[in-house]
């Protein structure tokens, strides 16, 4: 769980906290400190002060594997997430995934990749690039340290109006098919995937393609992506790659079995009602779409989430969404979920319902 700051806007109209991490991995929202304009309040308790109805509705404790409050550093995020072990993970062949979720300005991109770079503008400080480009440091850092053992390449796509794009691939985004095999599982077709050797490369990458995300400004956040964006690094490494010299071109699988395991970064775009984001015409679409898939997300979640000996078939067909995340939330990956909250009063009901969610999915186990 991530709790953002209070922002400027929400400070300046007197937002409350309403979201406290009380360590030890819980967090505790409470509507019952001095209620701020958003809060929520019975009319009961108004009119007899000793009635706490709304008190006792809107007090609650979530237990995660970790909680980091507004002060947490991106780097303390990195450290104490377990991103540096899901790196580690890929490198070893695993299919591992990130996750951000949460409303609209909760800061998944934020904690994905730092405050967004434009061009023109100076890249972000060091201190606060996001898992993503530490992830490209520390996969680096240990492909050089293996001695160039590991080949690296990059996919980037956006899930927009339930159409699938290529954001890497130059001139308009163009629209690719999600197909199914029995060997592959769900995957994309003619998707590009580009090598990369350096962070500088890897960073270009991830810049141009966020630029190409759909985003539209209304009421919550300027730069809201209005669409769902997976970026995939593929790892590949040869165990032992060394002995493989230039006269035996072909490797041996026994001697030195190939391993291919990949990083999936997905970056959610937010859940919101269409009221509150004053969407309208093509923008309550666009709304309706990413609710749905997220819904079907969560429900696919729900049903993962029961024992192993109940479970009912797992409806991934119902959103492309679900059908390219299917290995990693039920198959044989290894998956780490980042709810993101706000901590301001008048967020609560979307701050409780991803609190929820987040729980369920911490009940999906998967068999790596
Ligand atoms: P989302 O991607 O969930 O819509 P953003 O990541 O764009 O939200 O964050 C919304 C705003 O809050 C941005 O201006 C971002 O810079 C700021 N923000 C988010 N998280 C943090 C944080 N942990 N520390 C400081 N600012 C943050
Ligand atoms: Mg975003």
């Amino acid at each position: 769980i991530r709790v953002r700051p209070l922002t400027c806007t929400e400070t300046r109209r007197g937002d409350r906290r309403v979201v406290h991490s009380l360590g030890d991995g819980t967090v505790h929202v409470s509507a019952t400190s001095p209620l701020g304009s958003g809060g929520l309040q019975h009319p009961l308790s108004r009119r007899h002060p000793r009635i706490q109805v709304s008190a006792a509705r809107h007090d609650a404790t979530f237990g995660f594997s970790a909680v980091f409050d507004a002060g947490a550093s991106q780097e303390a995020v990195f450290e104490g997430s377990g991103m540096r072990q899901l790196v580690e993970l890929a490198i070893d062949g695993f299919s591992c995934t990130v996750f951000a979720f949460g409303q609209t300005g909760s800061g998944k991109t934020y904690t994905l990749m730092g405050p967004l770079a434009q061009s023109e503008t100076p890249p972000a400080a060091p201190g606060l690039l996001g898992l993503m480009q530490r992830s490209f440091a520390c996969l680096l850092e240990q492909s050089r340290s293996r001695g160039s053992d590991l080949a690296l390449s990059a996919s980037y796509l956006e899930i927009y109006n339930e159409q699938v794009r290529d954001l890497l691939s130059p001139g308009p985004p163009c629209t690719l098919p999600l197909r199914w095999s029995k060997t592959r599982g769900f995957y994309v077709e003619n998707q590009l995937s580009v090598d990369f050797e350096s962070l500088e490369a890897i960073a270009d990458l991830l810049l141009q393609g966020s630029q190409r995300r759909r985003t539209s400004a209304h009421a919550l956040n300027r730069h809201s992506s209005r669409s769902h964006a997976l970026l995939t690094i593929h790892v590949r490494s040869r165990a032992g790659g060394q002995s493989i010299t230039l006269s035996t071109r072909v490797p041996q699988p026994s001697a030195c079995p190939s391993k291919q395991g990949t990083l999936c970064f997905v970056d959610l775009a937010g859940s919101e009602r269409v009221k509150e984001t004053g969407s309208s015409g093509e923008l309550s679409v666009e709304a309706n779409n990413i609710n749905r898939s997220l819904l079907a997300l969560g429900h696919c979640i729900s049903l993962l989430a029961q024992p192993r000996g109940k479970r009912t078939h797992i409806p991934y067909r119902d959103s492309k969404l679900t059908r390219l995340l299917a290995r990693s939330l039920g198959g044989s990956g290894i998956t780490l979920m980042v709810a993101c909250i706000s901590p301001s009063s008048r967020c609560l009901s979307e701050t409780l319902s991803t609190l929820h969610y987040a729980s369920r999915a911490r009940r999906v186990t998967t068999r790596p």
